[in-house]
């Protein structure tokens, strides 16, 4: 079965780290958000498309689920050391990886090339795709009237700021990677990983071109909410500001226009009915990855869950 999957960072990459141990690399392409890459200390950062590959090479840090694990911080601690800027974390094997892609986006190179090389050198067999190789950069615009960069917002301002709405910087002129385009066109389901849906998930949805591709295909999701929270990060937040009861069935509507199945997490069962009255079909299950036996068990359960949805519309 082909998949062509959708993915934030930390959470997304749990699940696709489970699909990438099931499925073989002809049969899962992975899409990665870009809205959150930013510039820092002049190098180019795309945080998402590192936490995907870092975790497919078993290279990721297993406690913050970003970063590398075995990673040291001497350059991050002397440059604070000479009064620079240090509220964006980074080790010094994460720098190589931004000073050598800063390096070759100069020399001229796509970002979705330098990945490719970058993966290939990692031993990451999966496609992993930037979701466009035009810049499409996320601000949050705040109810105090500010205009923050994503990362600003996230790590510097540690997500305080109250959210009254996104905007999506270059959407218009960016245009879906063509190899990404391929990969939903060949696929059987699209999958939307558990990530952020304002932030991580949106950002992919709304360059022109892709939700044209997915929409010809069965669209599983699973929810990034449990209970009405989020595991990690204000995405629960975020709908509570935007003036949304966070819950798994808001996700559910979020998506609703694409969606033909959802899976929920066992303590959300009471929602299953108001999702299954907007004709999307729903899995409850156990959706808590809190080790890579969980990553593979609900992979599996994902994937079975998508041959009944297929089985159906036969
Ligand atoms: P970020 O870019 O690193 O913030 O990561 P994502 O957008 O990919 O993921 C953030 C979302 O992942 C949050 O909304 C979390 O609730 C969700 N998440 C994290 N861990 C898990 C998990 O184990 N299961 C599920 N279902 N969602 C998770
Ligand atoms: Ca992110």
């Amino acid at each position: 079965m082909k998949i062509a999957a959708l993915a934030g960072g930390v959470g997304g990459a749990k699940l696709i780290h489970g699909l990438a141990k099931l499925l073989p690399p002809e049969e899962l392409s992975v899409i990665v958000n870009t809205g959150d890459d930013f510039e820092y200390l002049g190098l180019n950062i795309s945080p998402d498309l590192d936490t995907v590959c870092y975790t497919l090479a078993d290279l990721a840090n297993p406690v913050t689920g970003w970063g590398r694990k075995d990673e040291s911080w001497t350059i991050y601690q002397e440059i604070a050391a000479l009064d620079g800027p240090n509220w964006f974390h980074l080790g010094d094997k994460d720098l190589a990886t931004h000073i050598f892609r800063t390096y070759k986006l100069n020399q001229g190179l796509t970002l979705s090339e330098i990945t490719a090389e970058f993966c290939r050198c990692w031993g990451v067999n999966h496609p992993v795709f930037p979701m466009s190789d035009q810049s499409v950069r996320t601000v949050v615009h705040t109810a105090g009237g500010e205009a923050l960069g994503f990362q600003e917002y996230f790590v510097h301002q540690a997500c305080e700021p109250v959210v009254e709405h996104f905007e999506f910087v270059g959407i218009e002129d960016a245009r879906p990677l063509p190899q990404a385009i391929s990969a939903i066109k060949a696929c059987d389901v699209v999958i939307i990983s558990p990530s952020n849906p304002w932030v991580s998930i949106d950002p992919i949805l709304k360059i022109p071109g892709y939700v044209e591709a997915i929409r010809e295909k069965p669209v599983i999701a699973v929810s990034p909410l449990i209970g009405g929270k989020a595991l990690k990060g204000p995405a629960a937040k975020m709908y509570e500001e935007l003036g949304v009861k966070p819950s798994a069935a808001a996700v559910a509507k979020h998506y609703q226009d694409i969606l033909t199945g959802f899976v929920i997490d066992n303590q959300d069962r009471q929602e299953l009915e108001k999702i299954e009255r907007w004709r999307i079909i729903a899995l409850v299950t156990n959706i808590l990855m809190k080790n890579n036996q969980d990553r593979f068990r609900l992979a599996e359960e994902v994937l079975r869950f998508c041959e009944t949805i297929l089985n159906r519309s036969r």
